[in-house]
């Protein structure tokens, strides 16, 4: 069982190939289960015998409670003719031994019928048990690469757009302003531009010029993939002048 829960728990840190194992592996499980069950099947006639038992048993244990609550009923006065007189009675030392003998009987009985109860477990139990458990692997398994394959449709979609937007910029680049100084770190901008989207392509940022701005050499290479923000906290820049130079040029950010 512990064995069985280890191959199905962590089925997201398994790579399909290792799925594929483990799949084959659960199967391999089973089919012996499945084997023994027909067996077991098969040869329902052992089972059938020990129900005809369990029932003979059950009638019989039946009667000796009937002869053990008659017998203990059957009492006779004691003491003669005091014991008449003050009421008391008991049961007769014949009745008792009997009674003795019966009680033996019983517990021998109900250890019988609780062996062929509490018998071998079922295999065909067992093997429906297993199955389930496997299905229900399989289905995590179907789940686990349905997700996995939305996942890359996502990813490629988002790289299609992705180069769809780089695509655009390089016409939107040739029409931006050429504003004589990189808003971003204020210093001139010399003859080399570099168009820079303020909110990154990596993150969903669209090509609109808007949204794109010249800026110098230096500022294109340390912004990166980052977003303006964290561009100015890591550098320490001066957000509020940053700012006023990106408004003036008609910028969203
Ligand atoms: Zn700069």
């Amino acid at each position: 069982m512990g064995k069985w829960k280890k191959s199905v728990i962590p089925l997201n840190r398994l790579s399909d190939a290792k799925l594929n194992l483990a799949r084959a592996e659960a199967w391999r499980r089973v089919v012996p289960l499945r084997d023994k069950s027909e067996a077991y099947a098969a040869g329902s006639s052992q089972r059938e015998a020990n129900a005809r038992e369990y029932d003979l048993l059950t009638r019989e244990l039946a009667a000796i409670e009937a002869t053990i609550h008659e017998l203990l009923s059957d009492r006779r006065p004691r003491m003669g003719a005091l014991g008449k007189f003050l009421g008391l009675t008991r049961v007769p030392p014949g009745a008792l031994s009997q009674i003795e003998v019966l009680k033996n009987r019983r517990s021998e009985l109900e250890a019988r019928q609780k062996n062929l109860h509490g018998g071998p477990p079922d295999p065909a139990r067992a093997f429906a048990t297993a199955m389930e458990r496997l299905l229900r692997f399989d289905r995590e398994i179907d789940r686990r690469k349905r997700k996995s394959e939305a996942l890359e449709s996502l990813r490629a979609a988002a790289a299609f757009a992705a180069a769809d937007t780089r695509k655009v910029a390089s016409s939107i680049k040739r029409k931006l302003e050429r504003q004589p100084l990189c808003p971003y770190c204020g210093y001139k901008l010399n003859e080399l531009l570099h168009a820079e989207h303020i909110y990154p392509v990596a993150k969903g940022g669209r090509s609109t010029r808007a949204n794109m701005v010249n800026v110098c050499e230096s500022c294109n290479a340390r912004k990166g993939k980052m977003t303006l923000t964290a561009f100015i906290k890591k550098y320490e820049l001066n957000r509020e002048a940053i700012e006023a130079r990106l408004t003036a040029l008609g910028k969203e950010f």
